[in-house]
């Protein structure tokens, strides 16, 4: 089955994730503060799509209001064949697999790829994200000079995980925000290589008969985010309907399986 970036980042934090993701979201608990945050990323996305000036945008939306990937990958073939300077939300699939890149800008004869975020931090799982995209965009025939993180610019000093390594930092105004491009490509090619180990891997999570993965709870659970299916999987909220995939009883299982397995001196 195709995965998009998202599903590709998650997976990474824990298969089970993107395994619920696709048999039960229905369990998902996504906290109001945590939502918040994802609706003041998206505007801050939307506001960051000028920041080189004048683009082209490829969003669109089927009447029922769901986003028309077709479409997408269509117009953004149109827009790279007509050496479009900035193409924002362009759209690629390589088997199925898909991204939107947030911002494309051409670069002589290749592009530099931007992601937004609206963080303080450069973090690992920004890096991941990039790595997908790239990994995507060049199996399309896309040739990539740079990647970059966008992040608002604060008065405070920038973070940055230790997958990071060493990067370049810029600031740009647009309108009255000031903007951080972070140049990341070196960090950003070493995960695309961790996106083409996992992708077809991570996509088999999503079939229909894919087992649960027997995977436990632990730090992953927190990190780097609390993960929506937490109550789920420390047994907080019912689990009925659902056999045989709560990490509590996998927990006993495994632990039962464990000192049965032991000998008695
Ligand atoms: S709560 Fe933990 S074990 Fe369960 S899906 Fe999330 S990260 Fe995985």
């Amino acid at each position: 089955m195709p995965i998009s970036k998202t599903d590709f980042v998650r997976a990474l934090q824990c298969q089970k994730m993107l395994w619920l993701d696709s048999h039960h979201p229905e369990e998902k608990i996504i906290p109001p503060e945590v939502q918040a945050r994802l609706d003041a990323g998206n505007d801050f996305g939307d506001g960051a799509m000028g920041i080189f000036g004048e683009y082209v945008e490829t969003t669109t939306y089927r009447e029922d209001g769901r986003l028309h990937f077709a479409a997408m990958l269509e117009k953004t073939k149109q827009l790279l064949e007509e050496n479009t300077p900035v193409v924002c939300e362009a759209a690629f699939s390589w088997y199925g697999n898909y991204c939107a890149a947030d911002i494309l800008k051409k670069d002589g004869n290749s592009y530099a790829l931007y992601e937004v975020k609206n963080s303080a931090a450069v973090r690992k799982e920004f890096l991941v994200d990039l790595g997908f995209q790239r990994l995507i965009l060049r199996k399309n025939g896309v040739p990539l000079s740079s990647s970059h993180l966008v992040l608002p610019a604060l008065n405070e000093p920038l973070k940055i995980d230790e997958e990071g390594g060493h990067v370049r930092v810029e600031t740009v105004f647009h309108g009255d925000i000031a903007y951080k491009i972070v140049d990341v490509t070196a960090a950003a090619k070493r995960m695309e290589r961790l996106a083409e180990k996992h992708i077809f891997e991570f996509g088999k999570l999503k079939r229909k008969d894919a087992p649960c993965p027997l995977i436990g709870v632990g730090e992953h659970c927190d990190t780097p985010y609390r993960c929506w299916y937490y109550e789920y999987c420390h047994g907080i909220v019912s689990l009925d309907g659902i056999d045989g995939c709560n990490t509590a009883d996998i927990h006993d299982a495994v632990n039962k399986e464990t000192n049965d397995g032991q000998e008695t001196p």
